[in-house]
């Protein structure tokens, strides 16, 4: 990393964290949603260079990249978020190295998850992904598939469901952008009254955090207004 590129990251995180703190001021919030860095297709030294400004949890989507990321940074005390499509052959890995995955969005992944979950390690924490908007969204689950494994992991001991996360189809229109956040709300709420100790809803991403924001998110999701684009 040369001098002027971790610069550019660090105006660009600290413009980010101004972004989620003058939302929040604005809709009289009082906790600032955590911001969860997205690091998929970027490198161990970008993730290294905003580590040292104070970011501590990344997110990543592709298991093998993903390994060889948190192999290369085990001197880090990085949380690390597993957020992409879970095929059910990669649970194990997933298991054994994340200490959040928030793409659950099936009965089987749950139980994988729990049953290969190291005995050493403290429970994982689980978001199970909604799906809202869009019914032909190829991932998420619908608010039935939702309700069982909320029942079911009452008998998981190796897996902690700490909320729902989203990822509502792309829209330029904010009251678009907040129909989709609100239903997720209202079922979050619904929910909460079942579980009060979920305590997380992890939606809104780099175009779509200020709406997520309103409608009362804990958690942003932002990849590309800290990194830069993707190769
Ligand atoms: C890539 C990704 C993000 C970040 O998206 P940006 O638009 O780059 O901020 C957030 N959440 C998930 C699940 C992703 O796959």
């Amino acid at each position: 990393m040369t001098q002027q590129n971790t610069e550019i990251l660090s105006v660009k995180l600290a413009e980010v964290k101004h972004r989620i703190e003058q939302t929040s001021r604005l809709y009289h919030h009082l906790i600032v949603p955590k911001l969860l860095a997205v690091s998929k297709k970027h490198p161990a030294e970008k993730i290294e260079a905003i580590y040292k400004l104070g970011q501590k949890e990344f997110g990543e989507n592709y298991v093998q990249e993903a390994l060889e990321k948190i192999q290369q940074l085990n001197h880090l005390d990085i949380i690390w978020h597993f957020i992409g499509p879970i095929q059910s052959n990669k649970t194990r890995a997933i298991a054994e190295n994340f200490d959040w995955v928030q793409s659950v969005d099936r009965m089987k992944i749950l139980t994988r998850l729990n049953n290969q979950r190291p005995e050493s390690l403290s429970p994982l924490n689980v978001l199970l992904q909604y799906k809202v908007g869009d019914e032909n969204s190829k991932s998420g689950a619908c608010q039935s598939e939702i309700l069982d494994m909320l029942d079911a992991a009452n008998n998981m001991i190796h897996v902690n469901i700490r909320g729902l996360m989203c990822i509502p189809p792309p829209s330029n229109n904010r009251q678009v952008q907040c129909s989709y956040f609100s239903e997720i709300m209202t079922l979050f709420k619904q929910l909460k009254s079942k579980k009060p100790l979920m305590d997380t809803l992890s939606m809104g991403m780099s175009a779509d955090l200020e709406a997520a924001i309103e409608m009362g998110t804990t958690m942003v999701r932002v990849g590309t207004d800290i990194f830069g684009s993707r190769c």
